[in-house]
């Protein structure tokens, strides 16, 4: 068993509503070998909703304290973001989950490169909010580019 984002599993759950879906890990959705959770709504937030870049650091600087989740327009998501990656990992331990394959780029869910926290569309090598809790927890994450190119192997 492991677990996807889920906009990768075809749930719209993107700040735009809009899914990333990957069409062989919704399969294995359907076929109960992997859960769909999606951090950034477990922490509360709405769907659709403005999006949100880490500011001065990256998802492990979050959780020290000193880099803050902030969205487009200024406001401060930053708790949302660490109180969704709590509960996503709480359902995660429900299935005894150690593997996760999660959305690349994405403020909370990215595992290789993330956008800078200018909003300008440049991205740099960082985690994101949620990938930082769990390989704190010891847990493996990888991008679905990994996953996918793991499977043609
Ligand atoms: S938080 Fe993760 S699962 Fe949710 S929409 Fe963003 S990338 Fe997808």
């Amino acid at each position: 068993m492991l677990a996807i984002s889920a906009c990768l599993g075809g749930i719209c759950c993107r700040y735009d509503g809009k899914n990333n879906t990957v069409a062989a890990l919704q399969q294995l959705v359907a076929d109960k070998k992997a859960i769909v959770v999606c951090p950034e709504v477990l922490g509360g937030l709405p769907t659709p909703r403005t999006p949100s870049e880490i500011v001065g650091g990256d998802g492990f600087d979050v959780w020290q304290g000193n880099a803050q989740v902030v969205t487009k327009t200024g406001e401060n998501v930053t708790a949302a973001f660490k109180a969704g990656a709590i509960q996503a990992y709480q359902e995660l331990k429900k299935h005894s989950i150690d593997y996760l394959v999660l959305k690349a780029n994405s403020p909370s869910c990215g595992s290789q490169l993330i956008y800078d926290g200018s909003f300008s569309g440049i991205k740099k090598a960082d985690v994101g909010v949620a990938t930082a809790y769990f390989i704190s927890q010891g847990l493996q994450v990888i991008t679905e580019e990994e996953w996918l190119v793991n499977q043609e192997r």
